[in-house]
């Protein structure tokens, strides 16, 4: 299918290829300076005391996960209105996924007060998902949290660089999760990024990094350590220097991206809400600095979607839908137990359809994709 407008469409040039380049030359692939410096930079970025690297954010969760010392029997409450991997990370923990609601069709966020109904004696965190950039409501989580002394993961995986209240995404609750795989703000391909302040938290995260090895790879190259113990289950979830050296090019090209994001939203919601009111734009006031990293909108009660997207596909725009609840998948019915109806997030997801945004998009594929919106509703 060659679209003319694609749904997202990644901002690289000579720079990343260079920086690739040259790692090649240096002829150290794995964990060394690169991703040390890379973790560093994003660290600064987003003002964490701690960031690491990861293979990718699934990896990411999991660790994060384990580090928090989730397991079985323990209750995680997080939202069905996400990835699969939010849910797939307490399952490889072997605690229960427990799913909240979102707040209501123009915060497709976590509800805090379904989070509140769904708190059981054996709850023991709360993964919060920055649904497309937009900030959850994270100072009521965290005093709910607090009072039910809850850890709280936040799965930023659409929201490096996204802010609230001065505070970067992220860095709210204990761990961050960021995913840097090729559709989001910025990539290393297959990427990922933790972040906390606490330095128990990034220590037992870099030891199951690496196979739980009290040495790496790294430190024994240049004559830091000649042997090693094993100290837990420890994966191998490391990022290489290739994509470290592509992610610091990335980064530094966030900010700048982050804002063509904002403009570009901002001119699709003045431009749909003139041309197609009959469409709801959810995060009408979005709480802090959005990373803008979806364009979703809900159709009209009762329109055709699968028409709709037809129509787009016709128009050669492509589209899709974030997300499917996993609550309805095959797997999630038989391994994670019905906690109560989740009517909201039923709502939006039947309704609900992502329009393309990214950076390098022009102003005549915005207008194709309006118009395009426009003629699929008036038909
Ligand atoms: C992309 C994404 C992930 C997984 O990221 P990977 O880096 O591909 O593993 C997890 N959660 C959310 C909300 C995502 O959008």
């Amino acid at each position: 299918m060659q679209w003319l407008v694609p749904l997202s469409d990644i901002d690289s040039g000579t720079q990343e290829e260079t920086a690739a380049l040259d790692v090649l030359r240096s002829r150290w692939l794995t964990m060394g300076s690169v991703t040390e410096a890379f973790e560093e930079a994003f660290a600064a970025l987003i003002k964490a005391p701690h960031a690491i690297a990861v293979c990718n954010a699934t990896a990411g969760l999991h660790l994060a996960c384990r580090a928090a010392g989730i397991g079985q029997g323990d209750e995680v409450i997080l939202p069905s209105l996400t990835f699969v991997a939010t849910a797939a990370a307490c399952l490889y923990v072997g605690a229960t996924p427990v799913f909240a609601d979102v707040e209501s069709e123009d915060d497709l966020d976590l509800s805090p007060s379904s989070v509140e109904t769904r708190i059981t004696g054996r709850t023991k965190a709360v993964i919060v998902v920055h649904y497309g950039g937009y900030a959850c409501d994270m100072p009521r989580i965290m005093e709910i949290a607090r009072a039910h002394r809850l850890v709280v993961i936040e799965d930023a995986s659409h929201a490096p660089g996204g802010r609230l209240d001065g505070r970067s995404l992220g860095l709210w609750g204990d761990i961050g999760v960021f995913s840097f795989f090729s559709n989001k703000n910025m990539t290393t391909g297959e990427g990922g990024m933790l972040t906390t302040s606490r330095a128990d938290l990034a220590d037992r995260m870099r030891l199951l990094r690496s196979h739980a090895m009290t040495s790496l790879t790294w430190d024994r190259h240049q004559g830091h350590a000649a042997s090693y113990d094993v100290l837990d289950l420890g994966y191998n979830y490391r990022l290489d220097e290739l994509r470290s050296a592509i992610g610091q090019v990335q980064l530094a090209r966030l900010e700048g991206n982050n804002e063509r994001r904002r403009s570009l939203t901002a001119l699709y919601r003045a431009r749909l809400q003139v041309e197609a009111p009959e469409v709801t734009l959810p995060f009408s006031c979005p709480r802090g600095t959005s990373t803008c990293h979806l364009m979703p909108i809900l159709l009209p009660r009762g329109c055709d979607r699968a028409r709709f997207v037809d129509d787009m596909k016709a128009s050669q725009v492509q589209t899709s839908l974030h997300y499917p609840p996993v609550h309805r998948f095959t797997f999630y019915q038989n391994h994670a137990p019905a906690t109560g109806p989740l009517p909201m997030t039923e709502e939006v997801a039947q309704r609900e359809v992502t329009l393309p945004l990214f950076p390098t998009m022009t102003m005549d594929q915005l207008d194709l994709v309006v118009r395009s919106v426009r003629q699929s509703l008036a038909a």
